[in-house]
């Protein structure tokens, strides 16, 4: 890898090192729930990864696999047994939802102490008030690799493209208490170009191969390509950004995948911790 790409993978595998000692020392393992409805592949495989890396550093990992047919309902009362269960310490839904099913109404069932994902509204809420608890992972993670690489963010021009519940919101939240200026583009943005052109921190959320190009970033700017989106002529995932060219002007970017994505699954490790720690100091 050259200089200024950002290892994601080997920086979320430094964070899972120092939780699996974390967790070694506790009496009790955590658990993890996640609850995974329907037969959306990407879904699966991101879950088998979720799965894996929590048993790799010693968090108890159940799966729920219910049908594509199943009923909101059903999902409810599941997730009601679930936060009743003291032994379980952490609940996630895999989202996207089969369409007979609300999601504001499963996650928000899902018991604040226990939201891993950091998605129901008391969560959020606690980090509009700039009081973060359980954070969305894949924006932590953000933070976390800029942390790592001592990007510094106070003062910045942080520009994030996407305004998601899940990555765009959360992470223009998180950069805004790191005391960075911040600017939220979408769908109906114009002129985009014009305002990545001012980021010396450039978030791309999008979903949309080859959205920003060299003409898209300044002279050392630092991009962070959160997307996932498959290739499918070349079989392999490809972020927002035209790695090849931006990679020559941008000062860091992350390349995809092996940037975010690892440290999104680090991430949501981390939050099972607090929240086991959280339930434990209820006590
Ligand atoms: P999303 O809900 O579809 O949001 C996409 C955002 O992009 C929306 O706010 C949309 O604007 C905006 N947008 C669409 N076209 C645009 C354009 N031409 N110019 C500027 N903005 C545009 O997606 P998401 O859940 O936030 O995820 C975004 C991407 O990140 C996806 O590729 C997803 O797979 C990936 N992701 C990766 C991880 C990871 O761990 N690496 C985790 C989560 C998501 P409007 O609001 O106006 O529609």
């Amino acid at each position: 890898m050259t200089i200024n790409i950002i290892d994601g993978k080997n920086t979320a595998k430094k964070i899972r090192e120092n939780l699996e000692k974390e967790i070694s020392l506790l009496k009790k393992q955590p658990k993890l729930v996640v609850i995974l409805i329907g037969n959306n592949s990407a879904s699966e495989i991101y879950v088998k990864n979720k799965e894996k890396y929590a048993n790799e550093v010693g968090i108890i990992s159940e799966v729920i696999k219910l049908p594509n047919t199943t009923t909101e309902n059903k999902v409810l009362s599941i997730i009601k047994k679930l936060n009743k269960n003291k032994k379980v310490n952490g609940i996630l839904v895999q989202l996207p939802l089969p369409k007979q099913i609300n999601e504001f109404n499963v996650i928000n069932a899902i018991s604040p102490d226990k939201d891993v994902d950091g998605f129901t509204i008391y969560n959020k809420g606690l980090l509009s008030l700039d009081k973060p608890n359980l954070v969305p992972c894949t924006p932590l993670g953000i933070i976390e690799l800029l942390k790592q690489y001592k990007v510094k963010i106070e003062g910045k021009k942080a520009v994030v493209i996407g305004r998601s519940n899940i990555v765009g919101k959360p992470m223009a939240q998180l950069l805004l208490k790191e005391n960075a200026t911040v600017t939220i583009c979408h769908s109906k943005t114009k002129n985009l170009k014009d305002i990545t052109n001012t980021a010396d921190i450039l978030i791309s959320a999008v979903g949309k191969p080859n959205l920003i190009t060299k003409n898209h970033i300044k002279e050392n700017a630092i991009v962070i390509d959160v997307a996932m989106n498959r290739d499918t002529k070349n079989n392999r995932w490809i972020g927002d950004v035209k790695f090849d060219e931006v990679s020559k002007k941008a000062k860091l970017i992350t390349p995809v995948p092996g940037g975010v994505g690892p440290m999104t699954i680090a991430m949501l490790l981390q939050n099972t911790l607090k929240a086991y720690k959280n339930q434990k100091n209820k006590k």
